[in-house]
């Protein structure tokens, strides 16, 4: 087959991670569906799919201040979290029909009243936003499995209630499953093509394909995904030859200048651990028959690969993070943490010190979620990237 390479910069599924909103979104809302905003990783996307609401994880892409954020929210709290709730405040969520919030860490959970108070209860907005709280445990247990389950059992029976649904049945949660199991399936496919030596597409790509791929319904994300596997594959591979290639773990990103800040210095992140990244794909929801479509939903978000806030799990992203240097290549380890993150701060002490007997070099380094320090910051990547 002949590769040529073939620039993604101005391809729309791509673009679509540039903005909050998006024509998908327009169009879904023109025919009368709900879109429900959530924040973040424990929430059981394919229920919402299958009640014909269109999941959508909040971002703070784009914003580069924390101003209107910072009266309701002390400055040592997350910047990302502060940002979510700046650009809310400025009415760039005005769109949402519904509002769903867990208790993943402390700062995203307090969006539960704040979004409540300040956002949903401005002056001249009018809408009636339902909002929705999931409570999930710290560790991961078999009274832990059954108490979460029944949260998402109670979820359910609210989502029919407030959006006036009559019944999320079965067969409607199966093929749920099914959409979001292919959609999980493309992304590791796509993943494969980054990790591989000859790699066709760049870190910050992957990061634009995952924020694109939560901003729209998962049947259309699923046809642009196989379109771009297509490109990818006939695509020429990316110019490495003088980078390294580095994994990227920590708190979340949703900002392309981040990643890019990286690789223009020198770096080529052939893998990550992040919310739109490896985190969200690696794990497909497992179809036993003889249990219920939210007991299979449930598992799989309990049991997958966690995110730090599971406080016991810590070995098992350690195994994940070894597999992956060795899977992908890596040469070199990037841990970084939004301040105040102190879920991710304890990570990734924790892995600074394991990774020392793989004789790995790592950088450990907090930042905040706009860019402000970039000269900081980039000195710090060069210098790492040299030592390498
Ligand atoms: S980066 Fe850390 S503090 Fe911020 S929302 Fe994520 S887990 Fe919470």
């Amino acid at each position: 087959m002949r590769c040529y390479f073939i620039s993604l910069n101005s391809d729309p599924f791509l673009s679509i991670s540039n903005s909050i909103k998006n024509s998908s979104i327009d169009e879904w809302q023109k025919e009368g569906r709900k879109v429900v905003g959530f924040y973040c990783t424990y929430i059981p996307e394919e229920l919402l799919h299958a009640a014909d609401l269109l999941p959508f994880r909040i971002r703070a892409t784009g914003n580069k201040d924390t101003d209107l954020g910072d009266i309701y929210m002390v400055r040592f709290t997350c910047s990302f979290v502060r940002a979510t709730l700046d650009m809310a405040l400025k009415g760039v969520y005005d769109f949402l029909d519904g509002f769903l919030v867990c208790n993943s860490c402390d700062h995203s959970r307090r969006m539960y009243e704040l979004f409540d108070l300040k956002v949903f209860n401005r002056e001249n907005f009018h809408k009636k936003v339902h909002r929705f709280y999931l409570a999930i445990p710290h560790v991961i247990t078999n009274e832990g499995f059954e108490w979460y389950k029944t949260e998402i059992e109670e979820l359910k029976e609210e989502l029919e209630l407030k959006f006036n649904i009559k019944e999320i049945t079965k067969e409607k949660l199966k093929k749920a499953i099914e959409v979001y199991n292919e959609n999980r399936r493309l992304l590791r496919e796509i993943h494969e093509l980054r990790i591989q030596n000859n790699p066709k597409l760049t870190g910050t790509e992957a990061l634009q394909i995952n924020m694109a791929n939560s901003s729209i319904p998962k049947d259309l994300a699923n046809e642009e995904l196989k379109r771009l596997k297509n490109i990818l594959i006939q695509r020429e591979g990316i110019h490495i030859k003088d980078k390294k290639r580095i994994l990227l773990v920590g708190s979340v990103v949703d900002n392309i200048e981040f990643t890019e800040l990286i690789e223009n210095s020198g770096a080529f992140i052939a893998s990550d651990i992040l919310c739109f990244g490896t985190r969200n794909f690696m794990d497909d929801v497992q179809l036993e028959n003889n249990k219920s479509p939210i007991e299979n939903i449930s598992k799989r978000l309990y049991y997958r690969l966690s995110c730090p806030r599971m406080m016991d799990d810590h070995e098992r992203r350690l195994d994940f993070l070894k597999k992956e240097i060795k899977r992908a290549n890596i040469e070199g380890v990037i841990l970084q943490r939004i301040n105040n993150c102190d879920l991710h701060g304890c990570d990734n002490m924790l892995f600074t010190h394991e990774l020392k007997d793989l004789e790995i070099p790592v950088l450990n380094m907090d930042r905040e979620f706009y860019q402000a320090d970039t000269s900081r910051l980039q000195t710090r990547i060069e210098a790492f990237l040299e030592m390498i």
